[in-house]
């Protein structure tokens, strides 16, 4: 995962905030790339029952996952055992397959053991 650490006041963002920073309003200039580790604690979650779209196939979870370097992002869950206070790592999910035959993935979060 590639996220933004601002050098005015280190915020780290994801994803990527390409007009600057956030936190302090910093421009792009102050902004470096940093690389974030696809693991955190689960602070929140909720099944999906119905969607509008075709993927993902309901139910679903959705978890708020605060990262282990700071920022807090929205995902899919996957795993029965998921709780709030879980331990989570992301991993790339095979997703659909689009008509001209390219298949997508998506980053979703399973629970650490
Ligand atoms: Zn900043």
């Amino acid at each position: 995962m590639v996220g933004h650490r601002c050098s005015v006041c280190g915020l780290v963002a994801f994803p990527p905030d390409p007009y600057g920073c956030q936190n302090c309003g910093a421009s792009e200039d102050a902004l470096e790339e940093v690389e974030l580790e696809a693991a955190g604690s689960l602070r929140a979650m909720a099944t999906v029952h119905r969607h509008h779209q075709d993927h993902p196939a309901t139910p679903f979870t959705v978890g708020i996952i605060e990262l282990v370097d700071g920022p807090v992002i929205k995902a899919i869950v996957q795993g029965e055992e998921a709780s709030v206070g879980s331990r989570v790592e992301g991993k790339l999910v095979p997703t659909e397959i689009t008509d001209n035959g390219t298949q997508l993935v998506d980053l979703y979060f399973q629970v650490v053991k």
